[in-house]
């Protein structure tokens, strides 16, 4: 079985199974779906919302500001940079404590006063990374090494 998101002609949404795709093609040619609201039969395959923006259909719903990460292309001539970066990396991880997945949490409760003021590193999503810098706690990015992922 297959779900789709259809929409008729006066543009109301509904979903439908069919069997397969051949199903719903052979339905719809021959007017066998109805729209649930208006029983019209010009109905179309509608374009799926992506995941997210049904997850948080609050007045953030609309398009979520992206929030973008710096990023250079070094090219192999500049060894100097990537030392630099290397070393940057180095100097965050050894004045950080990894706090790992927990990360998002720890950081909002330090920036609330919730847990001890201290410098910590770990994983975020972008998501949640966003999420804490629209609360003004001011993450920065880690510097990732070129040759070396993550
Ligand atoms: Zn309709």
């Amino acid at each position: 079985m297959i779900r789709f998101s259809l929409v008729c002609d006066n543009a109301h949404e509904f979903e439908s199974w069919f069997a397969s795709n051949e199903s719903y093609e052979f339905q719809i040619e021959n007017d066998l779906v109805a729209c649930p609201h208006c029983n019209s039969l010009k109905i179309s395959k509608a374009v799926m919302a992506p995941a997210v923006a049904r997850k948080d259909r609050g007045e953030r719903a609309q398009k979520p500001e992206e929030v973008k990460q710096s990023v250079a292309l070094v090219n192999d001539a500049s060894g100097e940079l990537r030392r630099l970066a290397r070393e940057l990396h180095e100097k965050i991880v050894a004045a950080t404590v990894d706090v790992g997945e927990k990360f998002p949490d720890e950081a909002r409760r330090i920036h609330e006063g919730e847990a001890p003021d201290r410098a910590i590193r770990g994983q975020a999503s972008l998501e949640e990374a966003r999420a804490l810098l629209e609360d003004g706690v001011a993450i920065m990015p880690m510097p990732t090494l070129p040759d070396k992922r993550g």
